[in-house]
């Protein structure tokens, strides 16, 4: 006999996610599916993993080209308005690939 997760598969279809929408294809996807990238109430641009740090955040969808849009553009700069380094950039980077 075959366990097929039907329950849970419907389960997680029904659930609203929270969605969000990406800086640098302007689509909406659900929030786990995007990098959040977080300005602390300290100043700091980060990169957040968890999703749970406080402060004004921005999303990236993983897809680097979307990435290299929203930096080269400065979209992150702009709706975070703060500064991303270049560490950060490469960070990023590396997690999105
Ligand atoms: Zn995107």
């Amino acid at each position: 006999m075959l366990h097929l997760p039907k329950k849970s598969l419907i389960n997680s279809m029904e659930k609203k996610e929270p969605m969000r929408r990406c800086l640098g294809c302007g689509e909406s996807f659900p929030k786990k599916q995007l990098v959040r990238i977080v300005l602390t109430p300290e100043g700091e641009v980060k990169m957040d993993l968890s999703g749970r740090l406080n402060g004004r955040g921005a999303y990236i969808c993983r897809n680097t080209e979307c990435l290299d849009n929203a930096i080269k553009r400065k979209l992150v700069n702009k709706a975070l308005k703060a500064p991303v380094s270049d560490e950060l950039a490469a960070e990023l980077k590396k997690e999105l690939m």
